[in-house]
């Protein structure tokens, strides 16, 4: 497989690295003008695990806006050390302010310490308190979620009669920064290439609660949809907007 340019094709949308690369940046800033997710002036909190997800945003959206990132540390050994120095180490090279709050600092104890029998459900109510907190002085607050994130939270909402409805943005209301996804369309297969080709991450580090989470059930569930009807995730989430 070769690119338009000649260049051997990296992807399965015969597209050399620069031109992957061009058409992965296109796309986001796309879903951002389609969305009116940032407007001229405004200030954008990313919320950054270090992971590829995050940094791949970081870097698209402090080429072009002002960006501060806000990193919550669970505390969890082997995991979040190693996101949190790749984090450190792309916003110090890129000059980007970088916030680190963890649950050791604000709650008392880290995650890993309190052998809990569903890490995900403590974890989840705690890291949107803390980022709704640092988001205040913000007006938009950028989350890394992509394609697979939307359509697997879209099921569990289905599965577990869920009326919160996942959207590229939500508003703000007066006091509270406006929440946007601009990975929302990309796969997550397309993340993992373009912070591969960036040399975004040192390793491909995973929680290791992520085995356990619900959530690893539908993600199988809905590989297994892909393989077999290349597009099912996008069709997916594509209707489910079109219903809302
Ligand atoms: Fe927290 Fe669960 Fe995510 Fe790990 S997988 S960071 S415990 S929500």
């Amino acid at each position: 497989m070769t690119c338009h340019c000649g260049k051997p094709a990296i992807s399965e949308r015969n597209l050399c690295a620069e031109h992957f690369t061009d058409w992965f940046e296109q796309s986001v800033h796309e879903t951002i003008a389609e969305y009116n997710m940032i407007a001229q002036g405004d200030h954008v909190l990313v919320a950054a695990s270090g992971g590829k997800d995050s940094l791949t945003l970081l870097k698209i959206l402090s080429k072009k806006y002002k960006t501060t990132a806000v990193c919550i540390d669970e505390g969890i050994a082997g995991y979040r050390e190693h996101s949190i120095a790749d984090l450190e180490k792309f916003c110090t090279a890129h000059n980007i302010p970088l916030v680190i709050r963890s649950y050791l600092q604000e709650k008392g104890t880290r995650l890993d310490s309190m052998d809990l029998k569903h890490p995900c459900s403590q974890c989840g109510v705690w890291r949107r308190e803390l980022l709704a907190d640092s988001a205040k002085e913000y007006d938009v607050i950028a989350t890394g979620h992509n394609l697979d994130d939307e359509a697997q939270t879209i099921m569990l909402n289905i599965m577990k009669h869920h009326a919160m409805k996942p959207r590229p943005v939500l508003p703000g209301i007066p006091g509270f920064a406006r929440k946007i996804k601009p990975l929302y369309f990309i796969a997550e297969a397309d993340v993992r290439r373009y912070a591969f080709i960036h040399k975004l991450v040192s390793s491909f580090v995973e929680c290791p609660n992520a085995a356990q989470a619900h959530r690893r059930a539908v993600q199988h569930f809905l590989e297994n949809r892909e393989r077999d009807h290349p597009g099912a995730k996008e069709k997916l989430v594509r209707q489910y907007l079109a219903a809302l």
